[in-house]
């Protein structure tokens, strides 16, 4: 696995994914221009805060304990 953006290798060992990278899969429907296209891509987690920081709005953050209701 590689990231799309800087094509860096993403450390796999058996099997398991050794850092965390930002997976994103989209599958485009009739009201787009891709035609029912699915598209994949993963980010390491440098390219993913290079990338955000460029939004106008910024990512939406919760901790996965408020998420939960914890
Ligand atoms: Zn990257």
């Amino acid at each position: 696995m590689r990231c799309n953006s800087c094509g860096k290798l993403i450390r796999i060992e058996n099997s398991i994914i050794r850092e965390d990278v930002f997976e994103a899969v989209k599958e485009w429907g009739y009201f787009s221009k891709k035609d029912l296209e699915i598209h994949k891509f993963n980010l390491c987690e440098e390219c993913y805060d290079k990338i955000t920081s460029s939004f106008i709005i910024p990512v939406e953050i919760n901790s996965k304990n408020e998420v939960m209701g914890l």
